[in-house]
């Protein structure tokens, strides 16, 4: 049950020059971004003469793009399953602007606590770095941990106040047991944060029945543009303090002397905001939701076959675990060959679009490497010396429900 895959991004195939010759772009990238969907084309295209200031004007336009503002937010809220009497959702520009953003408006102190875990982005782990004091759970070689490493980190003192774990991972596909991790979270009474940057475009998340008190995620992976993310969360969080961008719009008085802010959402809706964008998002989860059980299908099919491809290859190894449910891509190394090799020759030689590198999760690539002490330390010393190039990592290979099963063979001959 496979979808017609790429008729469904805007544009149809584009042309590469390899050797000079003009080849179909096999785009193996989705992971970091994926193309626009007609859908979310028509959706602006419809939506661009009604383009008008959100909540600043009395005329029919600005009426008009308000409320498909107002309606984006209260779709988007339904379409992660969260409970609109208790969720708000803001519209940062992406998952790593609402990590901030969140992070910095839970006013931790120094004395606080985070439990994050090895298998984050650097989004799910910087800006918490940041305020608070983190509490690592650690990862086997294979990439995972289980339910009882997240447990104790909860249960050890001092008891932290939030949990920010990935709901996927960008590098090896892996899908922690969000449900259980969450449940141990929230009977200890620790705030429950999740990455849904690679989770919300594969599966659908339902916020109130997992008790996820904020979820992040951004439209450049599920077909819409970039610059609209979304930041669904609780809207008690948002009730006291600073927002995090002040200006025009979070406020509701001001003297030089005294702000009044504005309550929530509109308090961390500073500036006018990207109405287009959110527009784009709501229409990118709208086809979505109602393309998920064959997205899933389709996925589960390339997954199989990138996996069967992969292992043809002489010298090559997989990175994360062996089995089990996961995302439609791939991280690998190949003997003898460096990775930014593999994917130059890959783009060169057969136009093929992969990434490599340490996919900004440097923690998790050391552990799935194995890396030793010795060697991190190598790696920072190189990397104040601008020494880029000498960093560990890994190639990734990533579809999305617009991979067409040939690429993957495609890939596979390629390599
Ligand atoms: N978290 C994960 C798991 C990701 O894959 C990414 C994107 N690579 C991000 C966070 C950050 O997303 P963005 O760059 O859109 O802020």
């Amino acid at each position: 049950p496979t979808l017609p895959a790429r008729e469904r991004l805007v544009g149809g195939d584009l042309l590469v020059p390899v050797g000079g010759v003009p080849r179909r772009y096999v785009d193996l990238d989705a992971a970091a971004t994926t193309s626009a969907s007609e859908a979310v084309v028509r959706a602006v295209q419809e939506f661009l003469p009604w383009y008008s200031s959100v909540h600043r004007g009395a005329g029919a336009k600005s009426r008009f793009s308000s409320a498909r503002y107002e309606e984006a937010r209260e779709s988007l809220v339904r379409f992660v399953g969260a409970d609109l009497a208790t969720h708000v959702a803001l519209f940062p520009r992406n998952t790593t602007e609402g990590l901030n953003l969140l992070a910095f408006r839970l006013g931790l102190t120094r004395d606080d606590v985070v439990v994050t875990t090895a298998v984050e982005h650097h989004a799910n782990l910087l800006p918490w770095r940041r305020h608070a004091r983190l509490r690592i759970v650690d990862v086997a070689r294979s990439g995972t941990f289980d339910v009882g490493a997240v447990v104790a980190a909860l249960d050890a003192r001092p008891t932290p106040r939030v949990l920010a774990v990935s709901g996927a991972s960008n590098v090896t596909g892996w899908l922690p047991e969000l449900s259980a991790i969450a449940a141990a979270a929230r009977e200890r009474g620790v705030l429950v944060v999740v990455d849904g940057a690679q989770l919300v475009p594969h599966r659908p998340v339902d916020m109130a029945a997992l008790g996820i008190d904020a979820l992040a995620w951004s439209g450049h992976k599920m077909f819409a543009p970039f610059g609209a993310g979304c930041l669904v969360v609780d809207r008690r969080l948002l009730v006291e303090g600073e927002p995090f961008l002040v200006g025009g719009g979070a406020v509701r008085a001001v003297s030089y002397d005294e702000v009044v802010w504005a309550d929530p959402p509109d308090r961390d809706d500073a500036g006018s905001p990207n109405v287009v964008g959110v527009v784009a998002l709501a229409a990118a989860a709208e086809e979505l939701h109602a393309t998920r059980g064959a997205s899933r299908s389709h996925e589960d099919v390339l997954v199989r076959a990138l996996d069967e491809e992969l292992a043809t290859v002489p010298g090559l190894r997989r990175l994360g675990p062996a089995a089990g449910d996961r995302l439609p891509l791939a991280a690998f190394v190949i003997d003898g060959m460096p990775y930014g090799e593999v994917a130059g020759r890959l783009a060169e030689e057969h136009g093929i679009g992969v990434r490599s590198g340490c996919f900004c999760a440097h923690p998790y690539l050391s552990r799935l490497l194995a890396l030793g002490d010795d060697e991190v330390a190598r790696f920072h010393a190189d990397a104040r010396a601008d020494r880029d190039d000498r960093l560990p990592g890994a190639v990734r290979v990533s579809c999305s429900s617009a991979t067409d099963l040939a690429d993957v063979a495609i890939l596979g001959e390629a390599l």
